[in-house]
């Protein structure tokens, strides 16, 4: 059984980036913690941020963004080995592939397949088991047999948990 798990939000940091350089052209601090529900950015700066999201991946090199937990490889790999595969499964498209395979190499990240679903319904796709931190995908899940391990986001801590929705705060709580 392979394991989906999530790009954005789940392995990268790509959060801070985009915060990183919006904070820079308004002149003001702004935090993850502010992001308190998931289309937080583009209602406060406009629905150009998620194709700002795209273009991040293809104008920062692999180094700039940091995976969310440092032992990512080590991790990866357990997670791996226990659900006998992981694919990276990420709304990205075609035109992300290569930044997107670059910086998983970078940063060593253990895994079979890069699946770019685009705007396909991850909750489609024939996994049974899935790492992520988009509180939508819950709720499309929630009444499935389908198993999420909800990666704990300011913007996802209104979620309820059941059986198949499990928070995590950290990959290794899924070898748990
Ligand atoms: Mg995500």
């Amino acid at each position: 059984m392979t394991i989906a798990v999530d790009l954005d939000g789940t392995l990268a940091n790509i959060y801070s980036v985009v915060l990183a350089e919006v904070s820079a052209e308004i002149g003001e601090t702004l935090t993850p913690n502010l992001m308190t529900y998931y289309d937080w950015l583009p209602d406060a700066f406009g629905e150009g941020m998620f194709q700002r999201f795209s273009e991040f991946w293809t104008r920062y090199s692999a180094e700039c963004v940091e995976p969310i937990e440092r032992d990512v490889e080590v991790l990866t790999r357990r997670i791996r080995s226990r659900y006998g595969g992981l694919d990276i499964v990420t709304q990205h498209t075609e035109l992300e592939r290569k930044n997107i395979t670059e910086w998983l190499q970078h940063w060593n990240v253990q895994y079979d397949n890069l699946v770019l679903c685009g705007l396909q319904d991850k909750s489609k796709l024939p996994y049974i088991c899935y790492i992520d931190d988009n509180p939508f995908l819950a709720e499309k899940l929630r009444n499935s047999a389908k198993v999420l391990y909800l990666y704990d986001q300011p913007w996802n801590r209104l979620t309820p948990g059941k059986w198949n929705i499990r928070r995590v705060h950290c990959l290794r709580e899924v070898l748990d």
